[in-house]
């Protein structure tokens, strides 16, 4: 079976040019796949029967089964676990905010970059995800929010609407699977099927620096997230492992150079970890480091994870890093640990069925 969405509107023409059919029939298929979501060919009406059921018969769609989904008590999150035609999982968070409808999507099963606080880190990178099972993800929660049927909407969203934001900082190291992640980033900004502006997608990375530097030349102004976490070299190699491959002073650098090349602003990730990077010499350490940066931080009391000793700041500690930033002039925002009862930290929900999964 060919899965379409891993195909460019040029690979679909190529595709039709090969099965005998005028090139313009990849073009509608593109626009049936990328604007109406379809996911049966038997739907693609202006196709001819013929055409329709060999797509049936020698194609796939959608990549994602469905495994559970759960929603949070607030009923502002939902947490999606699909399963992948390999048998593969993934998760996918859908969170509601501030009228904002963005979806957090997965790159990787797994994740090779080795956190040691990061429960998708622990189980090492199983593979990349191909670009259809990255585009398929946006597609499903979309898909979702476009019926006007409110049924079985136990969120607190007015439906129809559509998806106003991505970020990519669920399950994977993004950047490490860049030309799978950029064909799907491209099919979703694309301003005539899916046409999700690329400044409302934000990719989040670790710091792989020539990554970074790669990203800056693309004509797609996406916006960077670094996961920090910590501030010296010696704190960030144990919690961020690639440090030592790419230490702070080489990814600040790259962080400047994406700033003077874009003019963007850059988001850093700080999870708080209790005693391990939530001092208020910490939070000195990080206005120091980024004090010549436009930037913004997300501070982020870790999402505790069963079994570990990593485990989220208590509130008080986590209010005082916070006002250490603010009083060097760098925006913060303590954002809430969304979710947390419904596992969806990075990597839990998959975990947690793992873990209940008796085979
Ligand atoms: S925190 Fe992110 S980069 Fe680190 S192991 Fe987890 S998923 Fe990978």
């Amino acid at each position: 079976m060919i899965p379409l969405l891993d195909l460019t509107r040029t690979d679909l023409r190529d595709l039709m040019q090969q099965w005998g059919e005028p090139t313009y029939r990849g073009n509608q298929i593109y626009d049936w796949l990328h604007k109406n979501l379809v996911t049966d060919p038997a739907q693609m009406t202006n196709l001819s029967k013929k055409l329709r059921a060999r797509l049936a018969a020698e194609t796939s769609v959608n990549p994602l089964e469905l495994i559970t989904q759960v929603d949070s008590e607030d009923r502002l999150t939902r947490k999606a676990l699909f399963r992948l035609p390999d048998g593969a999982t993934i998760e996918v968070v859908l969170m509601l905010y501030n009228y904002r409808r963005t979806v957090c999507i997965s790159t990787q099963v797994g994740c090779g970059m080795g956190c040691p606080f990061c429960a998708t880190g622990q189980g090492g990178l199983v593979r990349n995800l191909t670009a259809g099972e990255i585009i398929a993800q946006v597609h499903w929660f979309e898909r979702w929010l476009r019926e006007e049927d409110g049924r079985e909407n136990s969120l607190k969203v007015e439906r129809p609407s559509r998806l106003s934001n991505i970020v990519v900082m669920g399950m994977g190291e993004p950047l490490a699977n860049y030309d799978a992640l950029l064909q799907a980033l491209r099919a979703i900004a694309d301003p005539d099927t899916f046409s999700l502006s690329a400044r409302a997608i934000t990719v989040s990375t670790v710091g792989l620096i020539p990554m970074i530097d790669k990203l800056v030349e693309e004509k797609l102004p996406v916006r960077l997230a670094v996961s920090l976490h910590a501030a010296t070299n010696r704190l960030r190699n144990r919690l961020v492992p690639i440090n030592k491959r790419y230490p702070l002073e080489a990814l600040m650098a790259a962080c400047r150079r994406y700033q003077q090349k874009t003019n963007r602003r850059i988001s850093f990730e700080y999870a708080l970890m209790r005693g391990v990077n939530d001092a208020p010499q910490h939070a000195e350490q990080v206005a120091d480091l980024l004090a010549d940066l436009r930037c913004h931080v997300n501070l982020i009391p870790l999402n505790p994870t069963a079994g570990s000793r990593y485990q989220p700041s208590n509130e008080q500690t986590a209010q005082r890093f916070q006002e250490i930033l603010q009083e060097a002039g760098i925006t913060t925002t303590m954002r809430l640990r969304r979710g947390v009862e419904i596992n969806a930290g990075c990597g839990q929900l998959r975990q947690a069925s793992q873990q209940s999964d008796p085979k």
